[in-house]
């Protein structure tokens, strides 16, 4: 079949979203399409999920495309996975213009996410996948912490001593194994200062009622959108949670709100707006009843000495911090 015939199938099978008609026609790859590699990656073992992407993929995209070329460079770590051989890209995601003062973790949002609710109708991460090196990362990642997590304790141990790492910017926990497996790297690296976000609140209780500690260099922010949110009993039991050192494990609440978007540029240049953070807090006042650091958008100026989100608790009470959505619409897996 011919390139051009093949490409057109794919763009029909998986249309941009995108209304501007233009704009759609020069989408290479929609969301629909990454929500389709995904899944049928993570139904594969690595070499098979290599070779579907060669042979189901590749050939209907653009050979001298961005997508092209890293999809390839995927196929080809799967491979090295599947064969025990040195990967040719990292793991852990460095901040390339050096703004952004942590290295981050991500996995794939939505499969590995089971405390996702309502989040899903908004989450950030999918909008990421309009470049394809957050994609692929996230898809690479999500492979090795279900077949070969060596790749990922083995790059931990070389990252820089006493910095700031934030776990999961994108994606979640996925289950009790996942959790253990960071934790005793947490563990093992006392110097790093790790924080994170999740809504796999469940999973979470589950480790405390069983007796597992929690690493005292670890800090969560509870990120809203969580299904387990309206459940009596899940918030409070989180609260209380205690990590190895006596500390509290929550720092507090990480909330999105819904604001009057009337006026307010999207993307992250309503951070610079004044009004939009008044929204913000207004927005998160009437809904929690307290007022919120509106999330000045930019973690290398953050207020304050160090980082908001990673700063630990040492009172009962949790810090709000929030940020206001307007619009967003759920996508599905297919
Ligand atoms: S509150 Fe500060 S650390 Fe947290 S996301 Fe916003 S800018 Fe980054």
């Amino acid at each position: 079949m011919q390139r051009r015939t093949r490409i057109r199938r794919l763009k029909r099978r998986f249309p941009s979203r995108n209304k501007n008609k233009r704009a759609g026609e020069k989408t290479i790859v929609s969301r629909d399409l990454c929500h389709h590699i995904a899944s049928e990656v993570l139904k594969r073992k690595p070499q098979t999920a290599a070779k579907w992407i060669r042979a189901a993929i590749l050939p209907a995209l653009p050979k001298r495309s961005n997508w092209h070329r890293e999809l390839r460079k995927l196929a080809v770590s799967l491979d090295a996975m599947a064969l025990g051989k040195k990967l040719t890209c990292r793991v852990f995601g460095h901040d390339g213009n050096g703004k952004l003062p942590f290295v981050f973790f991500s996995a794939l949002p939505q499969y590995t996410c089971p405390g996702a609710g309502e989040c899903l109708d908004w989450c950030y991460s999918f909008t990421g996948w309009r470049h394809v090196s957050p994609f692929t990362r996230q898809v690479l990642n999500t492979m090795l912490l279900k077949h070969a997590p060596e790749y990922i304790a083995e790059e931990w141990k070389s990252l820089p001593n006493d910095i700031e790492v934030r776990l999961y910017v994108d994606g979640d926990f996925d289950s009790a194994e996942t959790m253990e497996f960071w934790f005793d790297l947490c563990r093992a690296r006392p110097d790093l200062h790790i924080y994170g976000y999740s809504k796999s609140w469940a999973l979470f209780i589950e480790h405390d009622r069983n007796g597992n500690g929690f690493p005292s260099n670890y800090v969560l922010n509870l990120s809203s959108g969580s299904k387990y949110e309206g459940i009596q009993g899940y918030a409070d039991a989180m609260e209380g949670i205690k990590r190895e050192d006596g500390g509290y494990l929550v720092r507090g609440y990480f909330v999105a709100v819904h604001i009057n978007g009337k006026g307010i540029p999207r993307g992250i240049k309503r951070y610079t707006v004044a009004e939009y953070h008044k929204r913000v807090r207004e927005a998160a006042r009437e809904e929690y009843g307290q007022t919120p650091l509106s999330c000045p958008g930019d973690c290398s100026n953050c207020p304050g000495a160090r980082q908001q989100c990673g700063l630990d608790r040492n009172e009962p009470k949790m810090v709000l911090i929030a940020i206001g959505v307007h619009g967003g619409k759920r996508t599905k897996a297919t």
